[in-house]
């Protein structure tokens, strides 16, 4: 975890990252280490960091809240099939199938991306797609695998489609009736870090102001309870702006940073 194999630097170069996924010691020093008594409070048998009753959003309505709370005290198989039948919003009408998400459930590594993408969709798996892949080989860069120690998912678990149905981001409705889901995952998980991949999936999580700059929610450590989160970009984003996959191999390096100090 300390630092990139040489088999990693093969493998990005076979990709043409090599270039721009090098890691550099001076984006490192310009975060302050997370102190170890702050995150292991969160886990400290007692849950104190998950009963502030998180799912309860303002301005839910009460029938809202009460399925809110109803979905916080869900063991695994319950909020998979909560999910898999769910119509809290209108992306029930379009999806194929709900993308739950996957990976190791007690992993001390939690991604979260926007949504489910077409490919998601169509296989009912997570990260199925190009975006996948390289979402993979960024796990490696860092000695993560899907399923070793690293849980997958997204903010919203159904597919948000434009009119043309194409991929598009989810609402900020649709990821607010989302969220409970999202949270109960993260309390079951009990992650140590969190990288939230995109804009959307860290204003979901972050409840943070949506006008406040994607380059200002990235290179901090935010908090969810006391959970550290790391903000980068979405797979689906790097595929398009390569040139950005040098930020996210500084945002990674601070995850690594981080998870190390905690
Ligand atoms: S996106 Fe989430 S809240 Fe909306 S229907 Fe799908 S599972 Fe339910």
């Amino acid at each position: 975890m300390s630092g990139i194999s040489e088999r990693n630097h093969a493998f990005l170069a076979e990709m043409g990252l090599a270039p721009l996924w090098q890691r550099r010691a001076s984006a490192l020093m310009t975060h302050e280490p997370i102190a170890q008594a702050e995150t292991a409070a969160a886990f400290d048998g007692t849950g104190s960091a998950w009963t502030a009753d998180p799912a309860i959003m303002p301005g839910m309505s009460k029938a809202a809240a009460m399925s809110a709370r109803t979905i916080a005290q869900m063991n695994w198989a319950e909020l998979n099939n909560a999910v898999s039948g769910c119509t809290r919003c209108g992306l029930c009408k379009s999806r194929r199938q709900t993308v739950f998400g996957g990976g190791d459930e007690r992993a001390k590594w939690l991604f979260i991306g926007n949504g489910p993408s077409g490919d998601d969709d169509r296989q009912g798996a997570i990260f199925a797609g190009p975006a996948g892949k390289l979402l993979d080989n960024m796990l490696l860069t860092i000695g993560l695998r899907r399923g070793e120690n690293a849980y997958l998912t997204t903010s919203v678990k159904c597919r948000p489609a434009d009119a043309d149905g194409r991929d598009r981001l989810p609402t900020a409705e649709e990821s607010e009736a989302c969220l409970p889901y999202l949270q109960r995952q993260i309390a079951l998980i009990e992650p140590t870090v969190i990288v939230a991949l995109g804009k959307t999936a860290a204003l979901s999580l972050l409840q943070v102001d949506t006008a406040e700059p994607f380059s200002t929610l990235r290179a901090t450590v935010h908090r969810y309870a006391a959970v550290p989160v790391i903000v980068t970009y979405d797979p689906a984003h790097l595929l398009r702006n390569p040139a950005d996959k040098r930020k996210a191999w500084a945002d990674l390096c601070l995850a690594m940073t981080t998870y190390a100090a905690s």
